[in-house]
């Protein structure tokens, strides 16, 4: 399986050069090596061949686990994969594909929250997307916003904004 840290690492044991500084400089998190060790170890990762993994984050005490390619085999079975990686991170995992359009990826990390529409804005210092959520999801989302907003600017690398509609 590909992902943010190199399978030479998961192999060793411990980061190489590059993986480290990539840590040290916060590109990747601690989270990330957790979650690929966790995979590595999974009883059926040899399927998991075509499945990149992006990125990992951690919002309201859940793992968003990014992934690219064969997702439905990371998940597994029944989520049997999904069970397996709790239980090693000792916390609840969400996947969420990347690769489908933006509006979709919101949605997966918002979880019950609909989507009303996300609208390309073209501003002086660059593109951005602004996502209009429904209101009745406004009190739920409020505290984790910000850091929403942070992650989902980074697996869609356009700078992402909620917004709540009437
Ligand atoms: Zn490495």
């Amino acid at each position: 399986v590909r992902g943010p840290v190199c399978n030479q690492d998961l192999r060793t044991g411990k980061l190489c050069p590059v993986c480290a500084a990539k840590l040290k400089a916060g590109i990747i998190t601690e989270l990330d090596y957790e979650l690929m060790k966790a995979v590595n170890r999974l009883a059926n990762r040899k399927f998991l061949i075509s499945t990149e993994i992006v990125r990992a984050f951690e919002l309201d005490n859940m793992a968003m686990v990014f992934a690219k390619g064969n997702v439905g085999m990371l998940i597994g079975k029944q989520g049997k994969n999904i069970k397996e990686l709790e239980k090693a991170l000792g916390k609840k995992v969400r996947v969420i594909e990347l690769g489908k359009p933006p509006k979709e990826v919101i949605e997966q990390v918002l979880g019950r929250a609909k989507v009303v529409a996300v609208n390309r804005l073209f501003k002086p210092e660059g593109e951005e997307l602004k996502a209009l959520v429904e209101e009745k999801a406004k009190k739920r989302i409020a505290a984790s916003k910000q850091k929403t907003e942070e992650i989902l600017s980074k697996v869609l690398k356009i700078p992402v904004e909620i917004g709540f509609s009437q």
